[in-house]
């Protein structure tokens, strides 16, 4: 074998950055999925696009010092947004908690900085992507994930392909009408969206408006959230385990109605209220039993998620290595 056909064996990484609300996280990821280095740094308070680009820069400068003591090649890289991306990945198009980003060129100004290609994805698309990758939902080709934080996210992947829609706004799983006539409205000004009996900012609001009927409850108002309930859930709490059940009903109405749309094989659920899996499971699992038809019932997993808060990050770095070519 002579040198020019000898196999490069240089290890190929790219950079992957998951801008939070809170936090900004970042990782050198080579094309095995390991996580070769890590940043994590609070997310710039009241800032500019400006202050946000230099946060992700020193990021990836920490993460290349990291990378190059090991001889690596950098090859592209990709940053995590929470809210919308143009379907060319350079523009963010809205971002509710990092609104200084609305309309902003992201990629390229990190691009004009860090001299790499720069790719921009959603949040939820890029946990998706990242659970097909690297998590529970391995040799799958037609996911949906549903994240359960603060919010409710989703992402959709179809036959290997994310679906982003023509307007990079596909997948808001979050916002789909469960209880149209509950008289709930939701922030995004509909009524009845799955977010509002689904999120762990529902569960916390559900647990407070019940706590008046179960006298005997552990649960108070003070520091309420979504853990200390499943933790009172855990320990038979009455309150707890009734808000659970009603939890597990509306996401399994919401997922049944994504079973009978697209026939999906997996459906991977994460974000911290997926911690009460064992306790909202068997209603979730019902409903959609109860709901979709029996053909793609059978053939669909629902399954917690794998990857926890580093989806994202992984999710990014495939789509980077896929757009290097690499
Ligand atoms: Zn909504």
């Amino acid at each position: 074998m002579t040198e020019h056909q000898a196999k490069d064996t240089t290890l190929n990484l790219v950079f992957a950055a998951d801008l939070g609300g809170t936090n900004l996280r970042a990782a050198m990821i080579d094309d095995n999925g390991k996580i070769v280095s890590r940043f994590k740094n609070p997310t710039p308070r009241s800032a500019n696009a400006a202050q946000i680009v230099r946060a992700i820069v020193t990021a990836a400068n920490e993460c290349e010092e990291a990378s190059r003591q090991i001889g690596a090649r950098i090859r592209a890289a990709s940053v995590v947004v929470p809210g919308t991306v143009d379907i060319s990945g350079k523009v963010v198009v809205q971002a509710p908690n990092v609104p200084c980003l609305d309309g902003f060129g992201l990629a390229k100004a990190l691009n004009d900085e860090l001299g790499w290609q720069v790719l921009l994805e959603n949040d939820a698309n890029a946990a998706s992507m990242g659970e097909m990758w690297r998590g529970a939902a391995r040799n799958c080709r037609t996911i949906i994930c549903v994240t359960l934080g603060t919010g409710v996210g989703g992402g959709i992947i179809l036959d290997g392909q994310l679906w982003r829609g023509p307007d990079g706004s596909a997948g808001e799983i979050g916002h789909t009408s469960v209880d149209p006539f509950s008289g709930l409205k939701c922030k995004c000004g509909n009524i009845g969206c799955l977010e509002l009996f689904a999120s762990a900012t529902a569960i916390v609001r559900m647990t407070r408006e019940a706590l008046p009927n179960y006298p005997n409850t552990i649960l108070d108002t003070a520091q309420l959230n979504s853990q200390r309930i499943y933790e009172a859930g855990l320990q038979g709490d009455e309150l707890a385990l009734a808000v659970l059940k009603k939890m597990g009903n509306y996401l399994g109405i919401g997922l049944a109605n994504l079973v009978n749309l697209l026939n999906p094989e997996m459906i991977v659920i994460g974000g911290g209220v997926a911690n009460g899996w064992q306790l909202f499971e068997q209603y979730m699992h019902q409903q959609v039993k109860d709901r979709a038809f029996p053909l793609p019932v059978r053939r669909v997993k629902i399954v917690p998620a794998e990857c926890g808060d580093d989806a994202g990050l992984l999710g990014a770095a495939y789509l980077a290595f896929r757009n290097a070519n690499c």
